[in-house]
């Protein structure tokens, strides 16, 4: 199926960077090497593999320009390079609530560290923050000036005020060091490579129903999500760090503005895939956000983004990834919270 794109993708750099990429080998941070790397970049990709995997990036460790190293972000770190993505962070609720103490560590130790190296190298420096920063949002759709609504103690806190310290630490480094910052709000996003087995929604309900399981609708299925392909965020991503002045400091939400039930999202992949899975009802998960769609004003304003790719093509493309997997042997796992 071939998608237009609206507008054309990063033209390669004239300038070549070496850019560091922190969870490099998880789901986004594949793809963003990836680019970078199609842009004629070098790129140093720095993971602990406790989400990524090492197959995300198996097909770059030949390239020239690429370097992987195993190394976890709470440690410093001593590289030299021009810009920093930094990603590290679980992302799905199962793997961020599995070590709670660890994915506080990973957001806050992760970014006083990369902070630290930015400022030695006086290196630009992205944050990838979270929609989840937003809780379970009074104001919808949510715009960068909305506080949020966050329980500070409850399942989902670990990751949600650990991104929001992050914010705040990537702002005073802006304030007293003058560090060229860039934070981005990236909304939930999919495409291959999702884990099979961390229990984001999109994974699971494409596996469960491309083996026929139950599709497990969580709640009354009633909450919403905007769902964002892969491709737009990474493009969003690379536009952040580069078209956008020093003094815009962000954050920037990212995401497709596209809102969708959970139910609507369950009988779109029973339908794409001809699935004969049924949907059965879970308890909804403490702190699940009722709602959730990104104002992308302000990014299309900034780098002049929006996403192009429609859930329907994007779920598409993953259904064909995960069928691969699924052909290769591997393993449907039910994702346990
Ligand atoms: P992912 O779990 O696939 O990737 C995260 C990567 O970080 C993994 O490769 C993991 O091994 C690595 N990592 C974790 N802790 C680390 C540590 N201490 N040191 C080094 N590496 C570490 O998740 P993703 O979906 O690719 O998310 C990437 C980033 O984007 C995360 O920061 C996440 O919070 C953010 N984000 C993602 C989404 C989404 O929908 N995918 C939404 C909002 C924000
Ligand atoms: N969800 C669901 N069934 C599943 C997995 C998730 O109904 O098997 C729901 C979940 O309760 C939430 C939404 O789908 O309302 C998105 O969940 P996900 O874990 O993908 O992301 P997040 O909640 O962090 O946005």
């Amino acid at each position: 199926m071939s998608i237009t794109p609206m507008f054309k993708r990063s033209a390669p750099s004239s300038e070549t960077r070496r850019v560091l990429v922190t969870g490099g080998s998880g789901f986004i941070g594949s793809h963003l090497c990836e680019r970078l790397l199609e842009g004629g970049h070098e790129v140093v990709c720095v993971d602990n593999f406790f989400t990524g995997r090492r197959d995300n990036v198996m097909h770059l460790l030949d390239h020239r320009k690429f370097e992987l190293m195993r190394h976890d972000v709470t440690v410093p770190l001593h590289v030299e390079v021009d810009q920093i993505y930094n990603l590290a962070c679980p992302a799905s609720p199962i793997h961020y609530q599995r070590d709670p103490i660890q994915t506080v560590k990973t957001s806050v130790m992760g970014a006083m560290n990369m902070l630290g190296l930015a400022n030695r190298l006086k290196a630009k420096i992205l944050q990838a923050s979270t929609s989840e920063v937003y809780g379970d949002p009074y104001v919808h759709p949510q715009v960068e000036s909305y506080w949020g609504n966050v329980n500070p103690i409850g399942p989902r806190a670990c990751y949600d005020e650990g991104k929001r310290c992050a914010e705040t630490l990537f702002f005073a480094y802006k304030q007293q060091h003058q560090l060229p910052i860039k934070i981005v709000r990236i909304f939930n996003t999919y495409g291959p490579r999702m884990q099979p087995d961390d229990g984001r929604v999109v994974s699971n309900f494409i596996i469960q129903a491309l083996t026929n399981q139950p599709i497990t609708l969580f709640g009354d299925g009633e909450q919403t999500r905007s769902f964002c392909y892969v491709d737009d965020l990474v493009e969003g991503l690379m536009r952040t760090m580069d078209r956008t002045a020093d003094d815009v400091s962000g954050p920037v939400n990212l995401g497709n503005p596209g809102e969708f039930t959970i139910r609507a999202l369950a009988e779109t992949v029973i339908a794409l895939t001809g699935s004969r899975s049924r949907l059965v009802r879970e308890p909804l998960p403490v702190d699940d956000p009722r709602q959730r769609r990104p104002d992308i004003s302000l990014a299309k304003q900034l780098i002049d983004w929006e996403p192009t790719v429609a859930l329907r093509d994007g779920l598409l493309k993953t259904i064909t990834y995960f069928d691969g997997l699924l052909a290769q042997g591997e393993q449907p796992v039910r994702a346990v919270r």
